[in-house]
């Protein structure tokens, strides 16, 4: 995999992100402030626009910083400084190497779940991105380790993000703009798990496109 894996994922993201725009700003509707759609979307949009105009040359790892600070610089909610420094911490994962492997892209999503967990000190079942990301990637690590093709271990971790979004409904929000409803943001599925599930199921599509 290589600094086009990286731009190919990104505007698969952008893609998916775009077409759910709405859905993913319902979900917010009801337990936020209904804007992670249009968060979203903005800043994959101009993530897309960065990877267009990136300089030959560029290595996969700075690519997905430069995403990173992308959505950091043009995402006003909680998710845009989340996800950017998510990216962040994946970019620098794997360094300047001109490509990287399953093991490498392992380390860089662990990377990337580390990174959301100390800006938002979310633990599992807070009803966050955490919940969605946690379990694709602890699936993927298991897949990879296992000797499963890297194709196969996405789809596990797809499978995964997807089951711990779905768990997010009958969970009470305690981070984040949801938590202010205490109670009452019990069965709602959260956003940011959901625009979550997205970006992993766009990383499964691109890498199956490429095997
Ligand atoms: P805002 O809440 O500022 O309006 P968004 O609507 O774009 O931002 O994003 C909301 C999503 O951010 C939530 O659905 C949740 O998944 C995620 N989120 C909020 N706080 C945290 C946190 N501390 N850690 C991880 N994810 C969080
Ligand atoms: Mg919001």
């Amino acid at each position: 995999m290589n600094t086009e894996t990286v731009t190919r994922w990104m505007h698969a993201c952008a893609a998916s992100i775009a077409e759910q725009r709405d859905y993913l700003t319902q979900l917010d509707a009801a337990i936020g402030d209904a804007d992670h759609g249009t968060n979203m979307n903005r800043g994959f949009t101009a993530v897309e626009a960065k990877m267009d105009g990136l300089d030959g040359g560029t290595p996969p790892g700075r690519a997905l910083t430069q995403a990173g600070s992308t959505l950091v610089s043009t995402v006003g909610g909680a998710s845009g400084p989340l996800w950017g420094s998510a990216l962040r911490r994946a970019g620098k994962a794997l360094g300047d190497a001109e490509t990287f492997e399953a093991t490498q892209l392992v380390d860089a999503l662990e990377a990337a779940l580390n990174g959301i967990v100390e800006l938002g000190a979310a633990e599992p079942g807070d009803k966050t991105i955490v919940d969605a990301l946690g379990p694709a990637v602890a699936a993927l690590r298991a897949a990879v380790e296992q000797g499963r093709p890297l194709p196969a271990a996405m789809t596990d971790a797809r499978a995964a993000a997807e089951e711990g979004m779905h768990a997010t409904v009958p969970m009470q929000a305690r981070k984040g703009r949801a938590s202010y409803l205490g109670e009452r943001s019990v069965g709602h599925q959260d956003p940011g798990a959901t625009s979550t599930t997205l970006i992993v199921a766009a990383l499964e599509r691109t890498v199956a496109e490429e095997s």
